[in-house]
């Protein structure tokens, strides 16, 4: 039953969304980011911790995932410029991208796969450093690596870590736990994947699986784990520590783009585009540009139209007391790592002075991106990852997003801008998977 006012449900927006209309949605809460900042309770400082502990952290995950040797047991991904795939993109709307357009390949992460391998594994380390310091295992002077030991994995195997899933955090979390040692309990909604839930099992990774969405998965897990005090809940709905460890991406990110010689600055504005499902992933990276970049960058979330779960929070300002099936959608989606029905409370609300706006997205069109990004780059992509694409195709095809750069005088501004779509998955899809998923076509 629907308990959410009428003056909600008659917003302009609010309709466009629950008639799954593509929309583009521009947000009237933005402000400069100095003032933004100084509303937020988190800062630089929290980032600034998170990449200090991730590289304490890096001899041990260097031991335990020898993939990550060439970047020192740093996990991060690269950035990459996709020439063809732009044709392809003005091909579609006759030449509106002027500037350059770029992939971050989180999609090729190590140990994970997706966007997950950064929050997820962060969020499993940090629990496992206070675990670790508490018991007088570990300082922080020490090197890191001797808890890959024996007896420590002992000693780690007396806890319990759980946490809820569309797919891809579990198989984050889950790979990272076995790896330091815990028992794990991944808790999976319906639309998480077979080989995802087969693979965590091949990890020793227990898999609940339920018949209901993400909430419910989420829910249940938080209790069976709130039950047991040597377990520990990754609460993606509501975690500080998933989204610091998402935001160190943008310290890595300005790096990779001084050594490609792109500019993020008052002449040169910087675009980027992030699939949103809960939010944690997506909003964590924002601030992380936006504590570099500040009023230069200006961030894009991009949702399925069956599951745009963050722009409804945000448009009526309800956050997480508002959820897709309030306004008659199904949150059922192609797009399975964005398949949430309800949006993080504590994201939207970080969210609501810096986050520029939102598009959402027909499923298949997903496809139609992703077989495009093959034949032009030969980069797979999962469909998921494909959402993001969307942006800098309606970023000038939109009304509500030309005003945007109309009103900040971005117009004269977009030969010297740049465009980064965020990949977020699909290095672990297996190959039939992907065959299939190539040959899937959907009618619009
Ligand atoms: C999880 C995920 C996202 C979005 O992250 P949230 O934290 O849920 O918003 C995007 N793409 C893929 C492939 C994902 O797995």
């Amino acid at each position: 039953m629907c308990q959410i006012g009428r003056e909600y449900l008659e917003m302009p927006v609010v309709k466009k969304i629950a008639a799954a209309r593509e929309i583009a949605w521009v947000n009237p809460g933005l402000v400069p980011w100095e003032e933004a900042l100084s509303r937020l309770g988190i800062g630089g400082e929290d980032i600034d911790d998170a990449q200090e502990r991730l590289k304490r952290f890096a001899p041990f995950i260097l031991k335990c995932f020898p993939e990550t040797k060439d970047r020192g047991g740093i996990i991060e991904s690269d950035l990459a410029v996709i020439p063809s795939m732009k044709e392809y993109v003005n091909h579609l709307c006759k030449g509106a991208v002027s500037g350059s357009l770029l992939l971050k390949k989180d999609s090729h992460l190590a140990v994970a796969g997706s966007v997950k391998a950064r929050g997820g594994i962060y969020e499993v380390l940090k629990h496992t450093e206070e675990l670790a310091v508490s018991a007088g295992l570990l300082t922080q002077q020490d090197d890191y690596s001797k808890l890959a030991s024996d007896a420590c994995r002992e000693f780690f195997s007396q806890y319990t870590i759980q946490v809820g899933s569309t797919g891809n955090l579990g198989l984050s979390i889950g790979i990272a736990s076995a790896a330091v040692g815990y028992r794990v309990v991944v808790h999976m909604s319906a639309d998480a994947k077979q080989w995802k839930k087969d693979m965590l099992k091949s990890h020793g990774v227990t898999v609940v699986e339920y018949a209901s969405d993400y909430s419910e998965a989420v829910k249940n897990g938080r209790r069976e784990s709130d039950a047991d005090p040597k377990s520990y809940f990754v609460d993606d709905e509501n975690s500080r520590n998933l989204f610091m460890g998402y935001a160190v991406a943008a310290r890595r990110l300005r790096g990779q783009m001084e050594e490609l010689g792109i500019a993020a600055d008052a002449r040169h504005p910087l675009f980027v585009y992030i699939p949103c499902g809960v939010g944690g992933a997506p909003g964590g990276i924002a601030f992380g540009l936006k504590e570099l970049w500040g009023d230069h960058v200006h961030v894009f979330f991009v949702e399925p139209t069956q599951a745009p779960c963050m722009v409804l929070g945000m448009a009526t300002g309800l956050h997480s007391g508002i959820c897709v099936q309030d306004v008659g959608l199904t949150g059922q989606t192609h797009a399975d790592g964005l398949a949430v029905g309800r949006p993080s409370g504590f994201v939207g609300k970080v969210m609501e002075p810096l986050l520029s706006g939102e598009f959402t997205v027909d499923d298949w069109r997903l496809y139609e991106y992703m077989r495009a990004l093959l034949r032009t780059e030969d980069i797979f992509i999962e469909p998921s990852a494909c959402a993001a694409f969307e942006g800098p195709l309606k970023l000038l095809q939109s009304e509500e997003t030309r005003k945007y750069l109309e009103e900040r005088g971005l117009m004269g501004r977009l030969g010297e801008a740049s465009h980064i779509v965020w990949a977020t998955g699909g290095s672990l899809v297996p190959e039939d998977e992907r065959k299939a998923y190539e040959n899937t076509i959907l009618k619009p």
